[in-house]
């Protein structure tokens, strides 16, 4: 696997992101609000922006972390003596939990979610929604690994696997597919379902602040960050975030990547010529209002 890392994230990318497409288009789960060429360009071209930042950064890599610890026996799995399967399934479920919790933070420390609202200010949500991180979160979600790989000491392969998961993953719950409901209520028992995460999406914030997981679905069960189903129905569910109601602030490369650095009440405020949309009463309300006066103290 190590030989060639390239081709083995590439191939499942790959097949995964035409599979969900594919099905998005054959059977779509909602009705989208934007154009959905423009957004699924505008998040490929974020991804080749990610895939930069990374290679100009190489000394985050949670796999050569992993393979460092290898050459040099450090890290928990390495002082302990478990057969080799279950270090595999040690690293890819602790790594995972790993995930839940670096997501959870990412929600709840300022400096983090300025970032990360990258992410939650797409209005509408599909398999390219799960390529759609900032670079700078890219970087902090690479280092995060990087240290947890040294740390638990685990096999680079399984380390590899697990990033193969989470992103084929990432492209599923994302996607904007229709499922039979048996089969919805079956899968979301194991794994994050695409209405299962929709609802983290949503516009609510108490919606928004739920329902973390990225793989397995046991994680927010057990935090008690699980949520079922949403308040309204999912078909007209509404996403993204009440500060950013307008496609411009959040669509072109260019915006999302200067997203972070930018204070969206003024951009609504010079974009809509009305803060009453965005203050209590409006599409936010006064959580909204809260959110972004936090914003612009920072
Ligand atoms: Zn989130
Ligand atoms: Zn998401």
């Amino acid at each position: 696997m190590l030989e060639n890392p390239t081709a083995w994230r590439l191939i499942p990318f790959v097949t995964i992101l035409c599979t969900m497409l594919l099905w998005e288009t054959l059977a779509p789960r909602r009705t989208r609000v934007e154009s959905r060429s423009l957004r699924t360009l505008h998040n490929l071209l974020l991804t080749v922006v990610n895939s930069l930042a990374l290679k100009l950064v190489p000394i985050l890599s949670a796999v050569g972390a992993a393979s460092l610890a290898e050459d040099y026996h450090v890290g928990l799995l390495h002082w302990i003596d478990l057969p080799i399967w279950l270090d595999w399934v040690l690293a890819i479920v602790l790594f995972d939990l790993l995930i839940y919790w670096q997501h959870v933070a990412a929600h709840h420390v300022p400096m983090l979610w300025m970032v990360h609202r990258v992410h939650h200010a797409d209005h509408d949500l599909d398999a390219s929604s799960g390529l759609r991180f900032h670079p700078l979160e890219i970087l902090f979600s690479m280092l995060v690994k990087t240290l947890g790989a040294i740390v638990l000491g685990a096999p680079p392969e399984a380390i590899l696997l697990f990033e193969i998961i989470l992103n084929g993953c990432a492209l599923f719950n994302h996607s904007n597919i229709h499922l039979p409901l048996p089969l919805e209520r079956f899968l979301r028992v194991l794994i994050v379902t695409p209405d299962m995460h929709r609802i983290h999406h949503s516009v609510e914030r108490d919606e928004t602040n739920s329902n973390y997981g990225f793989n397995i679905a046991v994680w927010d069960r057990l935090f008690g960050t699980y949520r079922d189903q949403p308040r309204g129905d999912q078909a007209t569910l509404k996403l993204g975030l009440p500060e950013y109601p307008d496609a411009r602030q959040t669509m072109p490369v260019w915006a999302m990547l200067m997203m972070p650095f930018r204070t969206p009440m003024l951009e609504a405020e010079q974009a809509t010529g009305d803060l009453s949309q965005l203050g209590p009463g409006g599409i936010g309300g006064e959580d909204a209002l809260q959110h972004g006066t936090e914003l612009q103290q920072l």
